[in-house]
């Protein structure tokens, strides 16, 4: 051995190895934007930043300023939730040093995801000024036994980490997406989920009063954010009514019900919410059904197409078909949702129905979510109760 080189090995070689094991030095910020499928894998991003030393930070609630940015910047043929997805890119863009944006290619066996996910970080590069570095590792779960581990492992790499460093954060990760996905189940909304996952306790489901059930049926980037969905969910609460969703549902129910169509559909979003709205329309507690659209989102236009036809073959319950778009008028509508509260009560003599059977036998809305008994709730990226997935 060289002695006279042991001096360079203990004051640079080992804080070197240390520092890269530990973390990255200098915490930088990650930013990832409030939309699209943040209301589905925050918590798993959050962690997994945040247990390699990153600050993550988040964009703001959805606001005039952030749409009309968003719509101003991408381009007139993409769909709304893609451009307020640009708005939140951009309140971003200055402040943080690097911007999250994985390729979302598929995240369930079998299936595919929206085209749009796929293409988002090559339009984003294309169009906006000053970005900071882009993470856009690919997210590919197609195939059977294909892994998040990958995505995870070339997203730390990104960041200088150390692999073992990296895998611990992966595990993490996983653990807080899992308890996050439970609260969703427990029917949590996403934002109320994402703050209880992180605290790592184990919450109490929320009280549910016995209300009247109205399934709300939509893309989760239309139905939860507040001003694009202007405060849809909130609305029906304040009339005394409990919206049920698709993500209070598990993946082995919506696949279930998805699978009474001819045919298969690929697109992962829109078969959960095909399944959970078959579902729902034979719940005999629910009394109502929302569609929520984006206007100019080509999987919406079949998807709403097959849930009216069931809604008129198989459902006896009032049925609203919302299609929100930059020009939605908030009094347009509040004009339609109390039309469609009335027709409600009409059709059940304004009362509070009691529980009882569900048409054909289906289990009532909240006892099998809430019973926590059925897998994961959201598409393979969420651990099943099994432990199977693509987590291994
Ligand atoms: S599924 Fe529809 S709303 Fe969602 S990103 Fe694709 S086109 Fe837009």
């Amino acid at each position: 051995m060289d002695w006279q080189r042991l001096p360079a090995f203990y004051f640079f070689v080992i804080p070197a190895i240390l520092v890269r094991e530990r973390g990255v030095v200098m915490k930088p910020k990650v930013g990832i934007p409030r939309a699209l499928l943040y209301y589905y894998y925050f918590p798993l991003w959050r962690a997994f930043f945040q247990s390699l030393g990153a600050e993550v930070s988040l964009s703001g609630p959805t606001n005039k300023t952030v749409l009309g940015r968003g719509l101003k910047q991408a381009g007139d043929d993409v769909c709304l939730p893609v451009k307020l997805a640009f708005g939140h890119i951009l309140e971003l863009a200055g402040r943080v040093d690097y911007l999250f944006l994985p390729r979302l290619v598929s995240v369930a066996p079998g299936e595919y995801i929206c085209p749009k996910f796929l293409g988002l970080p090559d339009m984003v590069r294309q169009t906006v000024d000053g970005l900071p570095p882009l993470i856009d590792t690919t997210v590919d779960l197609y195939r059977r036994h294909s892994s998040l581990w990958p995505t995870f492992a070339r997203t730390g790499q990104r960041l200088k980490c150390g692999r073992w460093l990296v895998y611990a954060a992966y595990r993490r990760a996983l653990a807080e997406q899992g308890r996050f996905e439970s609260l969703l189940r427990a029917g949590r909304p996403p934002e109320q989920a994402m703050a209880l996952a992180a605290r790592d306790g184990n919450e109490q489901p929320p009280e549910t009063a016995e209300q009247p059930l109205v399934a709300v049926i939509g893309h989760p980037y239309n139905i939860y954010d507040h001003y694009i969905s202007m405060n849809l969910l909130q609305r029906l609460r304040a009339a005394g009514v409990r919206p049920v969703t698709a993500e209070m549902l598990s993946e082995e129910t919506v696949r279930r019900e998805a699978a009474t169509l001819p045919k298969r559909l690929f697109w992962t979003l829109s078969r959960r919410m095909t399944g959970a709205a078959f579902y729902y329309l034979r719940d005999a507690r629910v009394q109502g059904m929302i569609h929520v659209a984006s206007f100019a989102c080509g999987p919406d236009s079949i998807t709403g197409e097959l849930i009216e036809r069931r809604a008129r073959r198989e459902g006896h319950v009032p049925f609203l078909n919302l299609t929100l778009d930059e020009h939605t008028g908030e009094a347009g509508v509040v004009t339609r949702l109390e039309a469609f509260l009335d027709m409600l009560q009409r059709c059940r003599g304004g009362g509070v129905p009691a529980a009882g059977p569900c048409r054909d036998g289906a289990p009532a809305a909240g006892t099998e979510e809430t019973a926590g008994r059925a897998g994961c709730a959201l598409p393979a990226l969420v651990p099943s109760a099994a432990g199977g997935g693509n987590f291994r």
